[in-house]
C-alpha cells in the first residue's frame, strides 16, 4: 500500500500540511480543483510557506481528481461545504482500506464524505493552528496550535500517525474526537456569529455578555442532549477564557463576511440548530441567532447555508 499522502485542497491548511510533510521527506501529491488550476499552480512552480519572516518554496507535484491510479491516503483540506463533492469525484480511485483524514471545521460534513467512501476509514480532525492564503500557492503559518485526530468507529491509531510528529505537526490520537469538535463547535456557535451581527473582534463581546451566556446555556442544554456531557462541562467559563484570550482578534466568520467570502454556517450554527431540532429541544436563542445571521449573510449577497 502506497504511502503517498494526497492532499485534495491547496489552500491555508493543505498548503501548511503539504509543506510540512515534504520537508520531512514524506511523498506528497497535491490535488487541484481542474485543469486551469493546475495550469496555474505549475506556471507559480510550487508552495510557498511563510513562517515569521522566513519563506520556504517547496515544488510538490501535483495532479487534478481526473487522474488515475490509486490513493490510500487522502488529506481532505477544502472547506466543509466542498469536502463532500469533491470526495465524491475522487471516489473511484479510494478503495477498500483507504484512509482520509478530515481536516473540516464544524460537524456535518464528516458524515456527509463518509457516505460517498463506504469503505475507507475516515479519521476526524480537530485543528487550533491557524494558516491563511497571502496570495495563490502562498499560505502564510499564522497562529501556532494543536491537532486532536479521532475515529469514531475505531480507536486504533493509524499506522500513519508517526508521519506527523516527523514533520512537526503538533497531534495527539483522541478517543472522543466527537467530544472535542462538539466542544469548538460550541465555542464558535457562541462567539462567531454575534461577532458578524456586533461588526466587533472577539472582545467586543465583553459588552454584550448577557447575551453569550444564554447562548452558552442552551448551547450546553443541547451538548447534554447529544450525548456530550463532557463538552458541556465548563462551556461558560471556556468562552469567556477565549473571548479575553482572543480580544484583539477577528473571528473567522467574521474575516469571511468581511472579505465576502461564503461562511461555514451550515455546519456551525446550523448544525446546532439542525440538532436540537432532531431532539425536539427548544433553543429559542440559537434559533434567533441563527435567523438573525442568514439575514445578515443574505442581505449581504451571500450564501446562507
Ligand atoms: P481555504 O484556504 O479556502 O482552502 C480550501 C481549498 O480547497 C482551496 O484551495 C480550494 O481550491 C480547494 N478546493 C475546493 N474544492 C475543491 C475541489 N473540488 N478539488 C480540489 N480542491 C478544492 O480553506 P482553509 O482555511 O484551508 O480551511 C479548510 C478547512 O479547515 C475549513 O473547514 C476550515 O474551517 C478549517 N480550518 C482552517 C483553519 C485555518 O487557519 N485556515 C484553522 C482551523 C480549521 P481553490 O484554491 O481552487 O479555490
Amino acid at each position: 500500500m502506497s504511502s503517498t499522502w494526497h492532499i485534495l485542497g491547496a489552500g491555508s491548511l493543505g498548503t501548511l500540511w503539504a509543506c510540512r510533510l515534504a520537508r520531512a521527506g514524506k511523498a506528497v501529491r497535491l490535488i487541484l480543483r481542474d485543469a486551469a488550476r493546475l495550469a496555474d499552480y505549475q506556471a507559480a512552480g510550487g508552495l510557498t510557506l511563510v513562517e515569521q519572516d522566513l519563506r520556504s518554496h517547496y515544488a510538490i507535484p501535483a495532479e487534478t481528481c481526473a487522474a488515475a491510479g490509486p490513493i490510500h491516503r487522502l488529506l481532505v483540506a477544502c472547506k466543509a461545504y466542498d469536502a463532500a463533492l469533491a470526495v465524491a469525484r475522487l471516489a473511484p480511485r479510494l478503495g477498500a482500506g483507504a484512509e482520509l483524514v478530515l481536516l473540516q471545521n464544524g460537524l456535518g460534513s464528516q458524515d456527509e464524505v463518509a457516505e460517498q467512501v463506504p469503505h475507507a476509514r475516515c479519521v476526524f480532525a480537530s485543528s487550533t493552528e491557524g494558516a491563511f492564503r497571502e496570495a495563490d500557492w502562498q499560505v502564510r503559518f499564522a497562529g501556532h496550535g494543536f491537532n486532536w485526530l479521532g475515529d469514531p468507529a475505531n480507536p486504533s491509531v493509524p499506522t500513519w500517525f508517526d508521519d506527523l510528529q516527523q514533520a512537526g505537526i503538533p497531534a495527539q490520537w483522541s478517543l472522543d474526537i466527537l467530544g472535542r469538535l462538539w466542544r469548538k463547535l460550541a465555542l464558535n456557535c457562541a462567539i462567531n456569529p454575534l461577532t458578524v451581527l456586533h461588526d466587533c473582534p472577539n472582545g467586543g463581546l465583553l459588552g454584550h455578555l448577557a447575551e453569550v451566556n444564554a447562548l452558552c446555556d442552551e448551547l450546553a442544554e443541547l451538548l447534554r442532549r447529544c450525548g456530550q456531557p463532557d463538552a458541556a462541562s465548563g462551556l461558560h467559563e471556556d468562552v469567556q477564557r477565549v473571548i479575553l484570550a482572543t480580544a484583539a482578534n477577528y473571528s473567522s466568520m467574521y474575516q469571511d463576511v468581511r472579505h465576502a467570502r461564503r461562511t461555514e454556517i451550515h455546519y456551525l450554527l446550523g448544525h446546532a440548530c439542525r440538532a436540537g431540532r432532531r431532539h425536539g429541544l427548544a433553543l429559542p436563542k440559537l434559533e434567533r441567532l441563527h435567523q438573525h445571521l442568514v439575514d445578515s449573510l443574505t442581505a449581504r449577497g451571500l450564501p446562507s447555508a
